[in-house]
């Protein structure tokens, strides 16, 4: 299966650690685009209760 390895980082494309999908199984950023992106999801996607897209939509709006 090509999943076995895991998933990988939708930003850099490299695999995202087993544990970081364990503390935040919905993450399609590795850690380090997380810190440089901002976080994807982390708790707050599920304060907001919002889709990602969605939530990533409102991030970049606020950014901007
Ligand atoms: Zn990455």
């Amino acid at each position: 299966m090509e999943d076995s390895e895991g998933r990988r980082c939708d930003l850099c494309g490299r695999v995202i650690p087993a544990e970081r999908l364990q503390a935040l199984p919905e993450t399609k950023r590795c850690v380090e685009c997380a810190r440089k992106k901002g976080s994807d999801i982390s708790g707050k996607r599920a304060e907001v209760g919002m889709d990602l897209d969605t939530y990533k939509d409102l991030l970049g709006a606020m950014r901007s």
